[in-house]
């Protein structure tokens, strides 16, 4: 079993709206060095089920490393979605879950640059934490503009409400409801951005939402390396199950130098493995979710030489501009190659 799962207990739950609830986990004192993250990142949740076993899900904390000790997820229900139901139907306080160290690249480099922020939904999450942080330990402009059906679906509107008037020169929240002016337009976000063009930008919300973003940022020219996206998706696969590596068949190998957990490791890596089966392989605790090119959780950032990603459902051009791959997808392609676990 992986040192990065563990088991937490829920300490409070809090109603954020008829959908979506605040699950608050205490972080044992021993597991405060384990459990620290940074804005943006998420937690993979294990979800009992009478059919499959368990399910395991993401979900984005949206508390601050900034200002909370403990570590909370909001988790807005799916419509027919089987893990956001379980959770906001059965978690209460005492319930204990097991989950996965924080991971995921959605996270400012800086939070001392100025930040545009695009959310709708439950895309509020991670979008919160990077706020909340930016404006107790940053010192840029915050601009977000989150969008939502009506305001009976607004989640954390009245902490929102409170960060205005904490920060009236440095935050301006722009509350778009779909019940007042329909969906935003690339027109209607291209107008409202204007001055943002040189803002880091994170986005994060259903596909449309996050499209229209995509766009009317071309129109106002941020450069895509600005341009940070979180796609919310299921896990396929089951992180917290055992892990049976297949063996290499491949006759030729690259040399590699892979730094994780403080130490350099030197390995022989077999052209047709991922990074992360060749480490799992030796034993080597490399932090890991789907293992489907989906989720960013063993994100790592090649400092020399090239990989390949064999399917990437989650990077986008910021973050592949930084040099970042996916362990679970990379097989290499020069003859050495370097590589940091550094997220
Ligand atoms: C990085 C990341 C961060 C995220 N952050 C958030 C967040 O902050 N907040 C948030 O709300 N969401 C977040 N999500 C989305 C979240 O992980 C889930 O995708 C979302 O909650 C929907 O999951 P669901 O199981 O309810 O729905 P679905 O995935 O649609 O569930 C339906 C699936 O469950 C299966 N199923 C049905 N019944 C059972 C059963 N009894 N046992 C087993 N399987 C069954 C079905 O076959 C079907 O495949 C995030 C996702 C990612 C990748």
């Amino acid at each position: 079993m992986s040192s990065r799962v563990h088991t937490l207990e829920v300490v409070e739950v809090i109603k954020e709206t008829d959908e979506a609830a605040s699950l608050v986990f205490a972080v044992p004192d021993e597991l405060v060095e384990r459990f620290r993250y940074h804005p943006g990142q998420f937690l993979t949740v294990e979800i009992p089920s009478d059919r499959t076993g368990s399910v395991a899900r993401c979900y984005s904390l949206s508390s601050s490393p900034h200002l909370d000790d403990e570590l909370v997820v909001t988790v807005k229900r799916t419509i027919d979605g089987y893990g956001s139901n379980w959770l906001c139907d059965n978690v209460s306080v005492g319930t204990r879950l097991r989950v996965l160290t924080p991971s995921g690249v959605f996270v400012p480099k800086t939070l001392d640059a100025d930040l545009l922020l695009l959310a709708a939904g439950s895309g509020i999450t991670p979008i919160m934490s990077i706020a909340k942080s930016a404006l107790l330990a940053g010192a840029g402009n915050v601009y977000l503009v989150y969008a939502n059906v009506g305001i009976e679906s607004v989640i954390f509107g009245a902490e929102l409400a409170e960060m205005i008037v904490e920060f009236p020169d440095r935050l301006q929240v722009v509350h778009w409801l779909e019940s007042e002016r329909g969906l935003p337009t690339v027109d209607d976000l291209a107008e409202l951005l204007v001055l943002c063009e040189r803002y880091d930008t994170f986005v994060c919300g259903p596909t449309p939402f996050m499209e229209v973003c995509r766009a009317a940022l071309q129109v106002i020219g941020t450069p895509d390396k600005h341009v940070h996206i979180e796609k919310f998706q299921s896990l396929t696969g089951d992180p917290f199950a055992d892990i049976v590596v297949a063996e290499s068949s491949a006759t030729s190998t690259a040399a590699a130098t892979i730094e994780i957990d403080g130490r350099s490791i030197d390995i022989e890596w077999p052209r047709d493995t991922p990074l992360l089966d060749v480490l799992l392989g030796k034993g080597i605790d490399a932090p890991y979710s789907c293992r489907a090119g989906e989720c960013s959780a063993c994100a790592c950032t090649v400092r020399s030489g090239e990989v390949r990603m064999r399917k990437n459902d989650t990077l986008v051009d910021a973050d592949l501009a930084l040099g970042l791959t996916l362990a679970c997808q990379a097989v290499p392609v020069s003859e050495r190659v370097e590589i940091a676990f550094d997220q």
